[in-house]
C-alpha cells in the first residue's frame, strides 16, 4: 500500500505542486463499460476520412487526417536533467500539431459533431447505416444541416473543434465562452463562421447557459463537455492510434516494457477517454498520469473525495485561476471521474511558473510550440522519478529496474494555433521565471 493516499482534499488548499498516486489502480484489465461505443467511434472516424478531406483542404493530402505525430523527446529529457538510459525512452504525442483544431479536442469534438450529422442525415433518408460519410459534405446535406444548430460551452479549444467542424458542415455553430477566454480563440471562431456568446463568470456558467439555450430549441444539439459519451469515445479513439504508432516504431509494451503516459486534464474528458482506451488495449502495462494546475486540480479533488457528490476546487479553497485556460475547470466530469478510480495511476499538479518554464524547455529542446496547458505534460517523468511518491509508486509496480526499459509519452495537447505575439509573450514570461521544476 502506498501511504500518500492519506492526502485529503483540504490539503490541496496550499496550492503546492505534488504527485498523488492511486493505490486503487487495477492490476488486471478493467471491466469493459463503453467498449462497443469506442469501437463504433473508431469506425465512424474512419468512415469520416473522406468527409473531413472534403471539408478541410488542409487535410486533403493526408493519409490519416486525424493522426498526430509521435516523436522522440530524449533531448527534452536531457535538458530537464533526466538521463534517458536511467528513465527510459521519452516521446511526445503531438496533438498540438493536429490540423484544423490544433488540439486534443479534434478527435472528440469532430466525432461528436459527425455523429450528430450522421444521425440527422440518416433520419432524413440521406445515408444508410454504416455508410461512408463523404456525402455529408454535399448540397442536400448542407441544406438540411442549415436548419439545425450545434451549441457548446467551452474554455476555448473544445469550442474551436466543435465550432469549426459544425460550421464547415453547414450547421449554425454557437459557442458559449467565459469572458476571460483567450481573445484570439474567439476571433478565430468568428472568422470561421461560428457565433461566440460571452459570459461573465467561469466556465461552468458558460456551459450551463449553453445547455439551457439548446434545451429550449428542438433543432439544437448541445455538446456537453461534462456528460457526453460521444465526446468521450471520440477521445478514446486516440488509444488505437497510439498503439499503431508504437508498433510501427517497433516499441513493444508488456510487463517488462511498461508504458507511462502523462496527459493534461481539464474536465477530464480528453485524458479520461485516452486513459480508458489505453487501459483497454494495454491493461496493467500502461500507467496513465494526469497533470493539473495547482489552482484547478478538479480531478484530483474528485479522486480524493471518493464519492459522487461533485466536490469543486472552490470547495477546498482554491481559485481556479490559471494561465492554462484549457485546464481551468472547477469541477471534474462525473461521467469520467468514476471510470478513473481503478484506471488512473496518479495525478500531479504544477504552478503557472512551472508551466511557463516547461513551455520554454519544450521550445528550446524540441521546438515544440505549446500553449501553457499542454506544457503540463512535460513534467510527468520527473514527478515519477524524482519525488518520494513517484519512487514509491515505481517500487510498488515492480521495482525501478523496469524503468530503464519503459516508454514515457508526454501528450502535448495543444498550441499550434497560438498567434505569434501570444507565443512571444509566453516565452518572455518563461525567461523571467527561475527554472525550478521540483522545489519540493
Ligand atoms: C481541453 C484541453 C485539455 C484537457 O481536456 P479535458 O477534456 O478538458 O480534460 C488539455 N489540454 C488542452 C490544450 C486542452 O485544450
Amino acid at each position: 500500500m502506498i501511504q500518500h493516499s492519506l492526502l485529503t482534499p483540504s490539503q490541496l488548499a496550499d496550492a503546492a505542486p505534488r504527485l498523488w498516486t492511486n493505490d486503487r489502480e487495477a492490476r488486471m484489465r478493467p471491466a469493459s463499460v463503453h467498449d462497443d461505443a469506442v469501437d463504433a467511434a473508431e469506425d465512424r472516424l474512419k468512415r469520416a476520412h473522406g468527409l473531413l478531406q472534403r471539408l478541410f483542404p488542409a487535410l486533403a493530402a493526408l493519409r490519416h487526417p486525424l493522426r498526430s505525430p509521435l516523436l522522440p523527446a530524449d533531448a527534452l529529457a536531457k535538458m530537464l536533467g533526466a538521463a534517458p538510459e536511467a528513465t527510459g525512452r521519452w516521446l511526445t504525442k503531438c496533438d498540438h500539431r493536429l490540423p484544423v483544431a490544433g488540439s486534443v479536442k479534434a478527435r472528440g469534438g469532430f466525432h461528436e459533431v459527425i455523429a450528430f450529422a450522421e444521425r440527422v442525415a440518416s433520419e432524413n433518408g440521406l445515408i444508410g447505416e454504416g455508410a461512408e460519410l463523404s456525402p455529408l459534405a454535399g448540397s442536400q446535406a448542407r441544406a438540411l444541416f442549415a436548419r439545425h444548430s450545434v451549441v457548446v460551452g467551452s474554455t476555448g479549444n473544445l469550442g474551436m473543434s466543435i465550432g469549426l467542424v459544425a460550421a464547415a458542415l453547414g450547421f449554425r455553430a454557437v459557442v458559449h465562452m467565459s469572458r476571460d477566454a483567450k481573445a484570439w480563440k474567439k476571433a478565430r471562431l468568428r472568422a470561421h463562421g461560428a457565433e461566440v456568446v460571452e459570459h461573465s463568470g467561469d466556465y461552468a456558467r458558460a456551459v450551463a447557459t449553453g445547455r439551457a439555450a439548446a434545451e429550449a430549441d428542438p433543432f439544437a444539439h448541445f455538446v456537453d463537455d461534462e456528460q457526453s459519451l460521444d465526446l468521450f469515445v471520440g477521445y478514446a479513439a486516440a488509444a488505437r492510434e497510439l498503439a499503431e504508432q508504437l508498433a510501427e516504431q517497433g516499441i513493444g509494451i508488456d510487463a517488462e516494457h511498461p508504458l507511462f503516459v502523462y496527459i493534461p486534464c481539464g474536465v477530464g474528458g480528453a485524458p479520461g477517454g485516452i486513459t480508458y482506451g489505453l487501459k483497454r488495449l494495454f491493461g496493467p502495462h500502461v500507467h496513465c498520469f494526469f497533470a493539473e494546475p495547482v489552482q484547478s486540480p478538479c480531478m484530483l479533488v474528485q479522486m480524493l473525495a471518493d464519492n459522487d457528490d461533485g466536490l469543486t476546487v472552490y470547495d477546498v479553497g482554491l481559485t481556479n485561476r490559471t494561465e492554462a485556460d484549457g485546464l481551468a475547470v472547477g469541477q471534474a466530469s462525473m461521467l469520467v471521474a468514476p471510470l478513473m478510480r481503478d484506471r488512473l495511476a496518479g495525478i500531479y499538479t504544477v504552478t503557472d511558473d512551472q508551466l511557463f518554464a516547461l513551455l520554454r524547455a519544450g521550445s528550446d529542446a524540441l521546438s515544440l510550440g505549446l500553449e501553457p496547458s499542454a506544457a503540463a505534460a512535460l513534467a510527468g517523468p520527473l514527478f515519477l522519478t524524482q519525488t518520494g511518491a513517484g519512487r514509491a509508486y515505481l517500487e510498488a509496480w515492480g521495482g525501478r529496474d523496469r524503468l530503464a526499459r519503459a516508454t514515457h509519452i508526454l501528450w502535448t495537447t495543444g498550441g499550434s494555433l497560438v498567434p505569434d505575439d501570444e507565443r512571444a509573450r509566453y516565452l518572455a514570461r518563461a525567461a523571467a521565471t527561475p527554472f525550478e521544476l521540483l522545489a519540493r
